[in-house]
């Protein structure tokens, strides 16, 4: 027996458990419920990572979630959950080049701003999501259960269902299917959505350091011509411990060889690339290794199908927008699909799904043509052409009024 829905969201990580929230909440709200069903290969905790100090205790992979995405995650009523549990903020950003003297410094005081964006680990984002699923009405979570097949093709009889196939055999139908499934999204290759890639040649390694030195709630990154190294704040209320999350995006090669290191080899070669600026690396927690790419999809959509997030695009995480973006996604995709829920048009409708692609992809693509300009400012140049960048980056240091208006973008609070 087929289960019927309205939509049919694939993958619950950040974008498919903020999507399942935002819609079933606003549907909720006006008197419009949807039914929904939220399916996960992976099992889904909705419990908190532990909050005790050791190293490990965090979740190795965070991200630098901007203002626009604080508002949102408020919207649907989660973020002050996640601020209870373990949020921290960041206040300064500090740039440079390993390779001369260009540097520049973003402050939230210039912009008058509390912060400028706040260091979350995906764990805590996706558990206070899971929390909220949990008591809202009409989403129905398909934990531990992936995606065999999909049949995109409306019938006569029934012009506004698809049909997704659980690997249990189960058989869901849907007006829409949602694709969140992350960069490799199977279901977009099964829906056969074309998309352009290309590999950065790198690999980011991301774990958790303790420094001697405080990271006085400052971003740091040091751009060197094999690829950029953050140093990511992390702050636990009642510790005088210094943490730090790490990504180091590092050739293939020199990927291979830090992640093979010992944790002393390991913490002295850290602490030379970041040229000590926190002072030693007194521990490092387990090292995690992800291959770089950059993915593009020609169309977020067709007929009874969209992709929403990584599975639209993939991009380098040397600016940490990647979920930034995916969460705009979320939010213009939910007011598209319920603004027409609300006018009682088909979900699946493809006039009402370009809406969403209208609104998104132009945003996307200068983000991501962004991020590959500053990739490749930083590979290996010339001399003259390196003395040009350090003088570029400290002419635009000076700019004031130039580089707020930059800052205020990449946070989502101006466009
Ligand atoms: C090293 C690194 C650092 C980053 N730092 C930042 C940062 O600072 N700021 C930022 O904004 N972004 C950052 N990003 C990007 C960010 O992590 C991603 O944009 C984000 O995780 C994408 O979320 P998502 O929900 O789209 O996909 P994912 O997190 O990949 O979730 C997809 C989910 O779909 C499930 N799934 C897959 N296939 C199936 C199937 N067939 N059936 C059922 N379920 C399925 C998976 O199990 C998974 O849970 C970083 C990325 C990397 C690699």
């Amino acid at each position: 027996m087929k289960m019927s829905y309205d939509i049919a969201i694939v993958g619950a990580g950040i974008a498919g458990s903020a999507l399942a929230c935002s819609l079933a909440m606003t549907a909720d709200a006006m008197d419009k419920p949807l039914r929904i069903a939220l399916i996960e290969a992976q099992a889904i905790s909705d419990s908190y990572p532990c909050c005790e100090e050791g190293i490990n205790d965090f979740d190795a992979r965070v991200s630098a979630l901007t203002a626009g995405s604080q508002q949102f995650l408020e919207s649907i009523g989660v973020w002050s959950d996640m601020a209870r549990q373990r949020v921290s903020r960041f206040d300064k950003m500090i740039v440079w080049d390993a390779e001369g003297t260009g540097h520049i410094e973003f402050d939230a005081t210039d912009i008058r701003a509390s912060e400028l964006g706040h260091i979350v680990e995906n764990r805590v984002t996706v558990a206070a999501l899971h929390q909220r699923i949990k008591i809202l009405s009409g989403v129905d979570v398909f934990s531990e259960r992936s995606v065999a097949g999909i049949d995109l093709l409306a019938t006569d009889a029934r012009p506004n269902k698809s049909c997704l196939t659980l690997d249990d055999g189960r058989i869901l139908e849907a007006q829409l299917i949602v694709a969140a499934d992350g960069a490799n999204s199977p279901l977009r290759t099964m829906a056969e959505m074309q998309v352009r890639e290309w590999s950065y040649q790198q690999s980011a390694l991301v774990c958790v350091v303790e420094t001697s030195q405080c990271h006085e709630h400052t971003a740091w990154q040091r751009f060197t011509a094999h690829g950029p190294l953050a140093f990511l704040p992390l702050s636990l209320s009642q510790s005088d411990k210094n943490y730090c999350s790490i990504v180091w995006s590092q050739t293939d090669k020199e990927n291979a060889l830090s992640m093979a290191m010992d944790d002393d080899d390991f913490s002295r070669a850290l602490g030379r690339a970041f040229e000590h600026r926190l002072g030693e690396i007194k521990g490092v927690s387990k090292r995690f290794s992800f291959p770089l790419q950059q993915r593009h999809a020609v169309d977020y959509v067709r007929p009874n199908f969209a992709l929403v997030a990584d599975a639209a695009h993939a991009i380098h995480p040397l600016a940490g927008q990647g979920i930034n973006l995916g969460l705009a996604d979320v939010k213009a995709f939910s007011e598209v699909i319920l603004a027409g829920h609300q006018r009682g048009q088909s979900l699946g409708h493809i006039g009402l799904l370009k809406r969403y692609q209208r609104q998104r992809k132009a945003d996307n693509l200068a983000m991501m043509a962004a991020i590959e300009g500053l990739k490749r400012l930083f590979e290996p140049l010339p001399l003259p052409l390196r003395w040009a960048r350090n003088v570029g980056m400290n002419i635009f240091h000076a700019q004031s009024q130039l580089k707020n208006k930059v800052i205020r973008h990449a946070m989502g609070i101006d466009s």
